[in-house]
């Protein structure tokens, strides 16, 4: 299919130095982020499909578990867990020649796996979209403007000239993390070339319907009772345009929280009037952190926020971090750096 791409994305020099590396059958290593999402485990499983067809050695490490909503995509199966398979997920980071890691851009956010990845002695490939990349693969393809990392994923494969060896199953993947990180096609990084590339994915076999509901209708009636207390807890700081939620470990045990329960929760506070800021605050107590996330309407940069702030990053609108404290610490920290950022959160 023919893009008719506005933005040069990977350099020639890198696309060629790859194809070059997959010349030949390779072991290969393919690494999300830690707390995989939608366009992580999309975008890793539609890779693993695609280097296993072409005769590589290939396995997906992720750093610990992903939700259960999706389990159900074709290979998920087959993820190496770091924190459960951990002695086999070392020997393939020991061994692996090639080690591509998606949807991040550097090597903290992979939690206990960093140092393995940092002693590894593969050649890295990084494909991801997120702002400040760090400086730590052979082969990157780093693009803030794309939707997503499985969008990319799409446009790697062009590049490789193998569109065509998109299999339904890859459609899928693609589709998945393509939906997920546009909040269904409708963040602003949602192009005409992202719509062009669904049309293909279908055409290949994705089954949007299915896809949509398999990740949306998941509810259980726990996590619907965990977001009414979300909701109450919901804090409105009029002055500041801004929301905030909090949520204690006690209130997560008490509505039986599993993995991927609070994912969109944050969102809520930005469908009020005049909001421009909202956050939510995680406990988690057995990694003694509280996990943030922090999204934005218009153009109040979060990523800046997050990195600055809360030892964190991402996108403009949308970005995460953590912080060590208590939540009535946390709070009381967040609330007093609003004032700097009053003229931007009001104008
Ligand atoms: P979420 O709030 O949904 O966990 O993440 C929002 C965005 O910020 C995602 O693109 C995610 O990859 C990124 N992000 C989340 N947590 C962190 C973090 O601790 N550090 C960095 N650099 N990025 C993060
Ligand atoms: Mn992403």
């Amino acid at each position: 299919m023919v893009l008719n791409c506005i933005f040069a994305a990977m350099n020639l020099e890198h696309i060629n130095a790859l194809k070059k590396l997959l010349s030949a059958p390779k072991k290969i290593a393919v690494i999300p982020h830690k707390n995989p999402d939608g366009d992580a485990i999309g975008s890793t499983l539609a890779l693993w499909h695609y280097l296993k067809s072409k005769g590589h050695e290939t396995v997906v490490v992720a750093p610990n578990d992903f939700p259960k909503f999706l389990k159900w995509m074709p290979g998920a199966e087959s993820v190496l867990n770091f924190e459960k398979e951990n002695t086999q997920a070392k020997n393939i980071l020991h061994n692996a020649e090639i080690i591509f890691t998606l949807d991040f851009n550097h090597l903290g956010r992979v939690g206990q796996m960093t140092e393995y990845l940092e002693k590894a002695a593969a050649a890295f490939v990084m494909v991801d979209h997120h702002q400040e990349p760090s400086d730590y693969a052979e082969i990157m393809y780093s693009d803030v403007h794309m939707s997503s990392t499985c969008e990319m994923v799409y446009h790697l494969l062009d590049y490789l000239d193998a569109t065509d060896d998109i299999t339904s199953e890859m459609a899928n993947c693609i589709y998945t993390g393509i939906m997920t990180d546009t909040g269904s096609f409708k963040f602003k990084a949602t192009t005409s070339t992202t719509h062009r590339i669904i049309a293909d994915l279908i055409d290949k076999g994705a089954d949007n319907t299915a896809i949509h509901s398999r990740i949306y209708d998941t509810n259980s009636p726990s996590r619907l009772h965990l977001l009414g207390c979300a909701l109450k807890n919901m804090v409105i700081l009029e002055a500041y345009n801004t929301t905030y939620i909090t949520l204690s470990q006690k209130e997560l045990d008490q509505y039986k929280f599993t993995k991927g329960d609070t994912e969109g929760f944050v969102n809520y506070g930005l469908t009020l009037d005049n909001i421009r800021f909202a956050v939510i605050f995680i406990e988690n107590k057995e990694e003694g952190i509280l996990k943030i996330s922090f999204r934005s309407a218009g153009d109040f940069d979060v990523n800046n926020f997050a990195r600055q702030f809360f030892n964190g990053g991402g996108h403009t609108n949308a970005a995460g971090g953590k912080s060590d404290f208590s939540i009535a610490e946390t709070i009381s920290y967040f609330e007093s750096l609003l004032p700097q950022f009053k003229k931007a959160l009001t104008k």
